[in-house]
């Protein structure tokens, strides 16, 4: 299907783009990739009137490290977040999870600030976001504002951005020594989408036993979810196999799930458990070896 017709502007600052958005409040939209929102338009679940474009705005994009936090431009493609030596060495998880997102097309086109705004439910860097702790620095008529990412997941492709904001940087802060993450994830064979994807990001003491984890989870629930009773059950302890077993059983503790096709709750229970036990087991391998 084609979309609605539309008018297109680039923009070519955040200035400009926060004007256009003023002057099109009511029907205009941020574009960045496109790889979300082209979809939704050819469906005509979304009939926007003007479409802004970012791609080209320069002070979007890029990875670089300040002050001991990742500034990643919300323009930058998957592929540049997959590819770059800095992530790679300060936040393996999010590496690791951009170079699984979609096939090459997609991770060209695709930016980490278009999947975070757009709250896919199957998306992988929100729960990616989640478990490292990330912060998101928004612009709007307002002002500038920063949204911790526990914040800025509100449902089901809904986020805590106003309609009148942008989405300028995401901010990771850079772990300490021995901490570790991995992210697991089965993925539907054709979009690549996750059917369940877990993150896990632990932090171990002197003594071996886990000072601190967040493990989140995308796919199965309405919007990405931190499993806070797996945190618990690790925390303090040492993380050993049966240790980890148990606290990834909590995974399947209270989980909203949605409507998916293909599997009944306890097929889903079942495989946010497996899931869980299999990212915190790496993340815990990495952590020991940081
Ligand atoms: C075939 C296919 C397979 C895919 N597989 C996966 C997958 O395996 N895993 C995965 O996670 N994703 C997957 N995706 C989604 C892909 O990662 C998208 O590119 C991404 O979710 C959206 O990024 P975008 O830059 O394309 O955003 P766009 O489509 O341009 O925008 C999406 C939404 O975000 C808003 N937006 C964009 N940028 C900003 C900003 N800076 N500030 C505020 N609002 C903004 C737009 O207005 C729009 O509402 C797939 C997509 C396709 C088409």
């Amino acid at each position: 299907m084609y979309p609605a017709p539309f008018e297109y502007h680039r923009a070519g600052s955040v200035d400009e783009a926060l004007a256009l958005l003023t002057q099109y409040a009511d029907d205009g939209k941020l574009i960045a990739g496109g790889h979300s929102l082209l979809p939704v338009m050819k469906l005509r679940f979304a009939q926007p009137s003007h479409l802004i474009d970012i791609r080209r705005v320069a002070e979007l994009a890029g990875i670089r490290e300040e002050g001991g936090v990742l500034r990643i431009g919300a323009t930058t493609p998957h592929a540049a977040v997959a590819a770059s030596a800095l992530i790679h060495d300060r936040a393996t998880i999010l590496a690791e999870a951009a170079g699984r997102i979609g096939d090459a097309q997609v991770r060209n086109m695709g930016t980490i600030g278009g999947s975070l705004a757009h709250a896919d439910p199957a998306a992988d860097l929100p729960a990616v976001t989640l478990a490292l702790g990330a912060e998101l620095r928004v612009v709007g008529r307002g002002g500038e504002r920063t949204i911790p990412i526990d914040q800025f997941f509100t449902g089901m492709f809904s986020s805590a951005l106003a309609p009148d904001e942008l989405l300028v940087e995401v901010r990771v802060p850079v772990a300490p020594a021995r901490t570790g993450g991995a992210y697991e994830k089965y993925a539907d064979q054709a979009s690549g989408y996750a059917i369940v994807g877990v993150a896990a990001v632990v932090t171990l003491g002197g003594n071996g036993a886990v000072e601190r984890a967040r493990v989140a989870l995308t796919g199965l629930t309405p919007r990405a979810t931190r499993l806070e009773g797996v945190e618990q059950a690790l925390m303090g302890k040492a993380p050993t196999g049966e240790q980890i077993q148990a606290a990834a059983q909590r995974a399947a503790e209270g989980l909203e799930l949605r409507d998916l096709t293909g599997g009944g709750a306890a097929y889903k229970n079942n495989i946010a458990v497996v899931y869980t036990r299999r990212a915190v087991t790496r993340a815990v391998e990495r952590a020991r070896s940081a």
